[in-house]
């Protein structure tokens, strides 16, 4: 067993973070308060690797591993969540499921522009009425002649409206229930689909989350992504992958909640000491920095299994659960270490304690990890 990383994920890491906090950190107010994803970015993170990170190289992906993965979003969301939040959702979702599962053809016409940054790419599983329970969705995709016709809204889905390309998940066989779910790739712009409300949020708000509507939307047959109706199994395949993405995301959002507490602690003077002085905030910073490296080691090893070509439904949501959650905890206790500077936006810790909250959310709520988790105990 060897938990050091490489020499090349050093220079990985060392990169990803000047890159954060020389590009990003000194934009994460202004980003967050105009609710507004940085276009002027994607150029930049395209140029480090950042918009194509696992993908092959034969269609300008940088051919990373998945350990290597997590070490990019864990140090852009140490900087700012939202950002990693839209890197993880446009590579870890779009990008992920027609590298993994489209044709030759949609592979050639898509990924290029994806791995570029030409595009941003969005997902849409969730509905109004099928979060949790995704496959109660209602929009659906009929077939007529050589086009496929979808109807339907898609609920909270990041880059509804800044993307360029999104894969949709539509009922094409009701009979069949969670087998009668497909994909396909629809770009924005195509007649018939249109960006509905835009949501504004309590956190993540430089990530662009919106409803997206298809009315009598028409699509070539060929938009078609992996087989039909198996859109919704290989769905569950792309969570498996992005819940290691979350998790990384919640491990350096805890990071950097945990750092700005530790450097405040030891500045802020309070009964002619610093602060750091007292047993009750180092107990808080020794507690958060175990929890980090626990959800690091969990994250990590779900990620190395992968690599390895494993299925690691548990190991994801085990992951996803314990660092989501440890970053919650992470994010409160820098702000109750502030006093009442942690409430105010001259601070990053405010930022931390509203963005980290979507992480017991998105891609399933803490309560589905527990129940994927139980249900691979439970062999059923
Ligand atoms: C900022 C943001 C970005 C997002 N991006 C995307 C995206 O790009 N694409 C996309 O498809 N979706 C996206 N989502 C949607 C996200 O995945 C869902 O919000 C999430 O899956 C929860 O669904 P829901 O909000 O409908 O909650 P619900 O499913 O209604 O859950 C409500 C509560 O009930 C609990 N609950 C539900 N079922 C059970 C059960 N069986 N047992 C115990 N408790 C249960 C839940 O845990 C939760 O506490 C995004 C959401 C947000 C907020």
């Amino acid at each position: 067993m060897d938990f050091r990383p490489t020499e090349e994920q050093e220079i990985l890491r060392r990169t990803v973070r000047e890159f954060a906090e020389s590009e990003i950190r000194p934009h994460v107010m202004e980003w967050d308060e105009a609710q507004q994803f940085p276009s002027d970015l994607l150029p930049k993170l395209a140029s480090l690797g950042l918009l194509g990170i696992t993908f092959d190289e034969k269609y300008g992906g940088a051919g990373m591993s998945a350990v290597d993965y997590c070490i990019c979003i864990e140090e852009i969301a140490r900087v700012c969540p939202s950002i990693a939040l839209s890197v993880a959702a446009h590579n870890g979702l779009c990008t992920a499921h027609i590298a993994r599962f489209a044709s030759e053809e949609l592979k050639d016409r898509y990924l290029p522009r994806l791995v570029q940054g030409e595009v941003l790419g969005a997902w849409g599983l969730t509905e109004a009425g099928a979060g949790s329970d995704a496959a109660g969705m209602r929009t659906t995709a009929a077939r007529q002649g050589s086009c496929w016709v979808l109807n339907g809204a898609k609920t909270f889905i990041t880059h509804g409206r800044t993307g360029g390309v999104m894969v949709v998940m539509a009922i094409t066989d009701r009979s069949k229930a969670h087998r009668g779910i497909s994909a396909f790739v629809v770009e924005h712009g195509t007649p018939g689909m249109s960006a509905g409300k835009k949501e504004n949020k309590l956190g993540m708000r430089a990530s662009d989350t919106s409803e997206v509507i298809f009315e009598n939307c028409r699509v070539p047959a060929a938009q078609l992504l992996g087989q039909e109706g198996h859109g919704f199994i290989d769905t569950l395949q792309i969570l498996d992958s992005g819940r290691i993405g979350i998790a990384a995301l919640s491990v350096g959002l805890a990071q950097g909640a945990y750092e700005a507490a530790r450097d405040y602690a030891k500045e802020r003077r309070q009964f002619g000491q610093p602060i750091a002085s007292f047993q009750a905030i180092q107990w808080k910073l020794a507690d958060n920095a175990t929890r980090i490296e626990a959800a690091r080691l969990l994250t990590y090893r779900a990620a190395y299994l992968r690599d390895r070509g494993m299925r690691t439904t548990r190991e994801s949501s085990m992951a996803k659960l314990f660092a989501s959650e440890a970053a919650v905890k992470a994010a409160d206790d820098c702000v109750q270490i502030h006093g009442g500077y942690g409430f105010v936006k001259d601070y990053p810790a405010e930022k931390y304690f509203r963005d980290v909250k979507l992480l017991t959310i998105g891609e399933g709520t803490s309560e589905i990890q527990r129940l994927v988790i139980a249900r691979q105990l439970l062999g059923q």
